[in-house]
């Protein structure tokens, strides 16, 4: 039975799965890699899905919907003729096509998949995206960030280099920035940033506007079907403009007749404010990382609209620096979600790859608010940005005089005020009374890169309450296990071997060694533990790289007493 990796897009969707050592694309029916994220209910109540639902758009658009994927998680409702959809209906038709599609490939029967989310969503998208999967017939215990998926797609034919990479996503309807590292086998979200109201669509409303400009037309005041057919031609000359110089765009329906010519430096023109609203998300990656654009190794555009020159080469200038240049701007996100399905597939030429996430969110628990009573503060415990799985804890103190139980609510969210936020849970916990602060709680966060957070809240005396938030519906049985693959998965068991090793071999050199030599080792052993106990793959890799590199050294200069000793390298600042 196959895994598959799925990328549900806004505009359009694809499937691929881990096979013969490599991502493949999985064709739809109609033999095409990408399906148009688009639904329509006929006449007599079928459904259709993909590109003969995307050509109905305009033939019947009240039977037709699309760009769903940005209400997920929320009320919206659609009613495409007799009946009513939610997002999570719709994106579920999605991915049952999806589904159908690959069984007929593969000629097996298809039950799970790894499907990629904008890092940006949050847990009622994911939760959503999640219950869409179920409802398609598909287990999804595993959801992959989109700009992770890409940044393993492009890594993973390109040798074990090290480097930090910018994926630059720009797709139908939102942007989505991240900053990856690749550091031997581990690759690392280190930070997400976006704009989830910028996309390929916004350039052909803007193409289609500045056409009416034009050419002395008033685009608000064109019927609604008019507009509509007039923003479809727009697309299609923004990706005229992909490969030739000039494109005419036209309209004649008899009432209406336009034509105009356009280049990319009139779309560029046109769409001035679009290129600049790109640059914010992409600063703000860098200061959340603590990188500066010149230690960039790899600039990777993927998403439709990265297939446009003008946004390479606006991104390229404002980076110094070329795009990568086989990156495949609409396939990237779909090939690592394979290669994610391979490695939940624990496929053994995968074994050796790592792939961590950022929390694109804080978490935390609701702080007494002394100064303004009732509005409780958000504490963060997980910030946003932390590196997954991660286990964090905060110490809480009792705010009344005889406070005899500790109510622990879990947020979600950025906002100061706790109402602000998503109450994700709540847990109560007893404490023995005392005076007010006089008794403390301590309360531990774990999260896991399955979406998966526990919540600990131990008193004084050792009694504990614990909470399982998970997004998606599962049952009983099956959070208890994954409850019990989270008290393991701390840490990646192969990583552990490996700093286990390295940490014997440093006490077998402090055996044979004297002198400063010796203080040195103990020295790093003692770091090494510390950077350890962070529990951050990326980090434990890079101080695993180091110590290795210095036993060497030192292993040499033991074995050949001409060397001089070696020198540890003066990397402590990064803990
Ligand atoms: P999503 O991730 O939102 O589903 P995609 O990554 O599939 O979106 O990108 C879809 C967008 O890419 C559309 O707005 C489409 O117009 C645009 N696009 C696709 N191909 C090209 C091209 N050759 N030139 C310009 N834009 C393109
Ligand atoms: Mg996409």
């Amino acid at each position: 039975m196959a895994i598959i990796g799925i990328d549900l897009g806004t505009t359009n969707s694809l499937a691929a799965v881990w096979r013969n050592g490599k991502s493949e694309l999985i064709p739809n029916a109609a033999g095409e890699a990408l399906t148009p994220s688009v639904v329509s209910v006929d006449e007599d109540g079928g459904v259709l899905v993909g590109r003969a639902a995307r050509d109905r758009l305009i033939s019947h658009p009240e039977r037709t919907a699309a760009r769903f994927k940005r209400f997920m998680g929320t009320a919206k409702t659609y009613t495409l003729g007799s009946r009513t959809f939610t997002p999570e209906d719709l994106s579920s038709l999605v991915l049952r096509s999806l589904r159908e599609d690959a069984e007929a490939y593969l000629g097996e029967p298809v039950e799970e998949a790894v499907v990629s989310v904008p890092a940006y969503f949050a847990e009622a998208q994911r939760s959503a995206t999640k219950r869409a999967a179920a409802l398609a017939g598909l287990k999804v215990e595993r959801l992959v960030n989109e700009p992770s998926a890409a940044a393993v797609a492009g890594h993973i034919g390109q040798g074990g280099e090290d480097k930090v990479c910018l994926v630059f996503d720009l797709g139908g309807g939102t942007l989505d920035v991240s900053l990856v590292e690749r550091f031997g086998n581990v690759v690392s979200v280190t930070a997400v940033s976006g704009d989830n109201r910028l996309g390929g669509a916004d350039f052909d409303l803007a193409v289609a506007r500045g056409f009416c400009e034009d050419c002395g037309l008033d685009f608000d005041s064109l019927s609604p079907r008019r507009r509509e057919l007039l923003i479809r031609q727009a697309e299609r000359c923004k990706m005229a403009l992909t490969n030739q110089e000039r494109v005419i765009l036209s309209i004649d329906d008899g009432t209406v007749s336009a034509a105009l010519t356009l280049s990319n430096e009139w779309l560029i023109r046109k769409c001035g404010a679009l290129f600049r609203r790109m640059t914010a998300p992409v600063q703000r990656v860098f200061l959340d990382g603590g990188v500066s654009p010149q230690e960039l190794d790899d600039l990777v555009m993927v998403g439709g609209s990265s297939h446009m020159p003008a946004v390479r080469r606006y991104i390229a200038r404002t980076l110094h620096k070329e795009p990568v240049k086989d990156s495949r701007p609409d396939t990237a996100v779909a090939l690592g979600a394979g290669i994610c399905a391979g490695m939940k597939a624990r496929a053994a030429d995968l074994r050796e790859l790592v792939l961590t996430d950022v929390c694109p969110f804080t978490l935390g628990v609701a702080r007494y608010n002394e100064s303004e009573q009732g509005r409780d503060l958000m504490s963060p415990i997980i910030e946003r940005n932390s590196v997954l799985p991660t286990s964090k804890m905060g110490i809480y103190y009792t705010v009344r005089d005889g406070q005899d139980k500790v109510d622990v609510r879990v947020f979600q969210g950025e906002n100061r005020y706790c109402e602000d936020n998503t109450l994700l849970g709540q847990l109560q916990l007893p404490v023995p009374p005392a005076r007010r602060g006089e008794q403390s709680i301590r309360i531990r966060f774990t999260y896991d890169i399955n979406g998966l957070l526990e919540v600990e809240a131990v008193n004084e005396t050792g009694r504990a309450e614990r909470l399982v938030l998970q997004n998606g519906d599962m049952t009983a049985q099956e959070a208890e296990r994954r409850l019990k693959e989270l008290a393991r998965l701390k840490l990646h068991p192969r990583e552990q071997e490996e700093c286990r090793a390295m940490v014997a071999r440093g006490e077998r050199l402090y055996a044979v060694t004297v002198g400063s030599l010796r203080e040195q080792v103990a020295e790093l052993l003692d770091w090494y533990q510390k950077v350890l106990s962070t529990q951050e793959a990326l980090k434990i890799a890079k101080a695993t790289r180091r110590l290795d590199r210095f036993f060497d050294r030192a292993e040499a200069y033991l074995g050949d007493a001409a060397l001089p000793p070696p020198e540890p390298e003066d990397e402590e600042a990064d803990l």
